[in-house]
């Protein structure tokens, strides 16, 4: 299946769908023209020039691009300081070096968003402190979850406070592979001022993993101390080939520097490499890369919506992130979308998507993806775990166009 195989009448219903959300397109694109402004006052505010992108070998002393990136990123988000690096391997990498930042031992973690991701929850050494997760160090874990409404409990969270053990308050934005959904910067605000009312010797933290640019402000900008994110996401512009970044609190940064390396080495070492002009050139597009997403998704919930799916966020509900959920209650339904978006890519659109039993999860699980960077997830991709309701979790697209083509794609496939 490629783009021959398209029907004039899956063509007409695109042109249709792009027609009636040109009003939610014009909103997204006035929010990456603002943060593209953000994005390019930062770059000529630090000087950004040729010997920027130049790398350096071995112990990477004085690296030039990479502390001057650490500067932008600090500048983007509002903050005192940030890490940027292609040391971190991952996402759950930066999250961890933030929460061990954050704790010491005796003192208690607080999630007030549910369990975090599921990657995060050995690192947190949750239900078992195996060797080096936080629990193994004696750092406590606490949990309240998202109302039924999805809205933070706050008297709750208030109440939990109470304990002084609490040093941390951990919140994440996007919804993950959860049916949650993701909370706006204007709640994560609310929750940060709540906390602030009650407590201001706590540190709060914000997972900001497939939330940056799609909103005019950051966590950080509200009232969070520490935020993290993956490079192979949102502010790696689908340019990043890895890495992992944090921004915040001078003092957190500091810390989470020497646990990524050691103390008394910290951020002064490690080498870019050739990897400087990519990580600049990747945060410079990221805001336009996220509308780009943000549009395949609002595309992608609409036309779904019309055949009668449900979908969340809804094609016309605000987002704070770039995930798009789609429930097909229907296993071959499911496998033909998965099937259309991986056909839909620009890279291994020749192999099939097949349910199977991956390490780590009790349930099959299906995946597409056909992207540049292994496993990038601002690229288009498509996932989810093969059980009734036949969730799938969909999320990215570098281009509005291609991101377009997946979906005509899997509607084809339907
Ligand atoms: C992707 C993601 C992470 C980190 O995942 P990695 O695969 O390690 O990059 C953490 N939290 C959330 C909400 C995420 O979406």
């Amino acid at each position: 299946m490629n783009v021959n195989d398209i029907s004039l009448e899956i063509r007409a219903v695109a042109e249709e769908a792009q027609a009636a959300l040109a009003q939610q397109f014009a909103k997204i694109d006035s929010v990456a023209f603002k943060n593209t402004e953000k994005v390019m006052l930062a770059f000529q505010n630090n000087r950004v020039g040729e010997a920027c992108f130049a790398g350096t070998t071995g112990y990477g002393y004085d690296d030039l691009g990479r502390d001057t990136l650490d500067k932008i990123y600090a500048d983007v988000f509002n903050t005192e300081a940030a890490l940027v690096r292609t040391g971190f391997v991952n996402g759950t990498h930066a999250l961890t070096a933030g929460l061990f930042s954050m704790l010491a031992p005796g003192e208690t973690l607080l999630a007030v968003t549910g369990a975090p991701y599921d990657t995060l929850r050995r690192a947190v050494g949750i239900g078992n402190p195996e060797f080096g997760s936080l629990a193994f160090y004696g750092i406590k874990y606490s949990q309240i979850d998202l109302l039924p409404s999805g809205m933070a409990d706050i008297p709750s969270i208030l109440a939990a406070l109470n304990d002084k053990c609490v040093k941390a308050v951990f919140i994440q934005r996007s919804r993950g592979y959860e049916l949650r959904r993701a909370l706006s910067v204007k709640e994560i605000g609310e929750i940060c001022s709540a906390v602030r009312s009650v407590r201001d010797d706590v540190y709060i933290m914000v997972d900001n993993c497939y939330g940056e640019f799609t909103e005019l402000t950051e966590p950080t900008d509200v009232g969070a101390d520490l935020i993290a994110g993956s490079l192979i996401k949102n502010p790696g512009g689908g340019l990043a080939p890895m890495g992992g970044y944090l921004a915040g609190k001078k003092v957190l940064i500091e810390r989470a520097a020497a646990r990524l390396t050691s103390p008394g080495i910290g951020g002064e070492c490690g080498a870019s490499l050739n990897s400087n002009r990519q990580l600049y050139q990747g945060l410079f597009v990221a805001p336009h890369v996220v509308a780009q997403a943000l549009k395949t998704a609002v595309f992608c919930a609409y036309v779904m919506e019309k055949k009668g799916y449900r979908t969340s966020p809804a094609y016309n509900e605000s987002r704070s992130d770039i995930i798009q959920m789609i429930q097909f209650n229907d296993p071959n339904m499911m496998k033909a979308f998965c099937k259309g978006i991986q056909a839909g890519a620009p890279v291994d659109s020749y192999v099939s998507p097949e349910p199977w039993q991956m390490p780590g999860y009790d349930y099959p699980v299906i995946m597409a993806a056909g992207s540049f960077i292994q496993g990038s997830s601002i690229e288009l991709s498509a996932d989810g775990p093969f059980v009734p309701p036949y969730t799938v979790y969909m999320q990215g697209g570098i281009t509005f166009e291609s991101g377009m083509l997946g979906i005509m794609l899997a509607l084809s496939g339907m």
